[in-house]
């Protein structure tokens, strides 16, 4: 009965990773998968993990039970103070929904089952930004919402089309879904200003349009938690009712762990307690309760003070200037990374613009290169990276940085 079933082409990514592992150059460099990796290359344990998981190992009064539907409480509440920010209105007057889920993947997926079911008539469309993480469009169509693009890359100067953004939200119906990136793009590295934010706003409040942000790199683009979390809280703020979907994958190093949360603001505490009621239940059907370790750890983390500090300092006291703040080794690697990439382009008089190394943003860069260059990149030069001419600048370190400009230098002067 299943032999119609057809052969699926393996996810881009993975594809990716796995033809790098079966290259036996040295030169081999990695820019594909959007993972961090220190600068000799490696995945990095944040110290701070490692502190958090042995206070767990000595914890005798831990076990294995099932948490809860919903998650473990002291996770959920932590993680919508970082979200939302700790004097959050909302927050206080228990208008947020919130949920653990299986990373952000997982609280996508429970956001776009949970607006198919209740919003509307569940046929409403949601609108993507073109391109988008290519997920986006799997979790949505596995739930039947008819999807739309909106133009967000401006190909030319390599930044945000906000003219051919605004425009699509006008000519939306009104009430559409727009799931917009909270922070530091994927993949373009490309995020509104504050200013741009104010206009997107603007145009989806007049056109009563959803908000589902996607946030799965808060403090781990810019280094500051406030600075990227800023457009959730002004949407927030500006009285959205709103879903944002968080991972503790990048700003934790917590791929595998799956560790994430679901959140939904809404108008009241009644509201929400009721919509939090339904999404138990979906939640429920799909996978009873989520799993404990990566939740505990970043629990942990999240409400001691002395931890959150070394993962996070707020104020850029002197005392503390010289201390490891894990996010911050993170963020500011890849913003070496881009300083440094961009120089050596410089350097070489690469042919083109480069400025938009550096004002992008997070873990990716739109390099502009074509299929074409990339394909070169990959048979002479042992490069790996997506056909779009993405790459992940946390595949970039001290000893590569050169070598892939130079590489990068010659194949667009071929
Ligand atoms: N959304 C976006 C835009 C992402 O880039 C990612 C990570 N690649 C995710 C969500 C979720 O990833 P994870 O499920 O690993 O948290």
């Amino acid at each position: 009965a299943f032999e119609a079933v057809e052969l699926a082409p393996p996810d881009v990514i993975f594809e990716i990773t796995a033809a790098y592992d079966a290259d036996q150059s040295t030169n081999k460099v990695n820019l594909g998968v959007g993972a961090y990796r220190d600068d000799s290359g490696k995945p990095w344990v944040l110290p701070v993990v490692k502190k958090a998981d042995a206070i767990l190992r000595d914890d005798k009064s831990l076990d294995h039970e099932y948490l809860p539907i919903a998650g473990l409480p002291s996770f959920t509440e932590a993680s919508a103070r970082l979200a939302f920010g700790g004097d959050s209105v909302a927050i206080k007057e228990h208008r947020i929904a919130s949920l653990q889920s299986i990373s952000g993947t997982g609280a996508n997926h429970l956001g776009a089952l949970f607006m198919s079911k209740f919003y509307k008539d569940g046929k409403t469309p949601c609108y993507l930004s073109n391109p988008t993480w290519a997920n986006h469009k799997q979790i949505w169509n596995n739930v039947s919402v008819p999807l739309f693009d909106y133009p967000y890359f401006h190909t030319k100067t390599r930044g945000l089309d906000i003219d051919g953004l605004l425009s699509a939200m006008e000519s939306a119906a009104d009430g559409s879904i727009f799931l917009l990136h909270g922070c530091a793009h994927n993949p373009t590295g490309v995020d509104p200003t504050q200013d741009q934010w104010v206009k997107i706003a603007d145009v989806m409040e007049r056109k009563r349009h959803f908000p589902f942000l996607d946030v799965a790199y808060q403090g781990f683009a810019s280094g500051d938690l406030d600075k990227d979390g800023w457009a959730i809280q002004y949407f927030v703020e500006r009285g959205f009712e709103l879903i944002v979907c968080q991972s503790y994958a990048k700003n934790f190093g917590l791929y595998g762990e799956r560790v994430g949360c679901f959140h939904f603001v809404s108008k009241n505490a009644e509201t929400a307690k009721k919509i939090k009621s339904q999404i138990e239940i979906l939640q429920r059907s799909e996978i009873s309760n989520p799993p404990a370790y990566g939740a505990r750890i970043v629990s942990t983390v999240l409400n001691d003070k002395a931890l959150f500090n070394e993962w996070y300092l707020e104020s850029y006291a002197f005392e503390f200037r010289y201390r490891c703040q894990n996010l911050r080794e993170m963020s500011h690697r890849i913003i070496d990374m881009r300083q440094k990439l961009f120089n050596h382009f410089q350097k070489l008089g690469t042919p083109g613009t480069w400025n938009h190394i550096t004002d992008q943003i997070g873990m990716f860069s739109f390099t502009g290169l074509n299929g074409l260059q990339v394909k070169k990149l990959r048979a002479e030069f042992h490069i790996y990276m997506t056909q779009n001419g993405r790459i992940s600048m946390a595949g970039l370190n001290s000893s590569n940085v050169e070598y892939f400009a130079k590489a990068v230098d010659q194949v667009i002067r071929e």
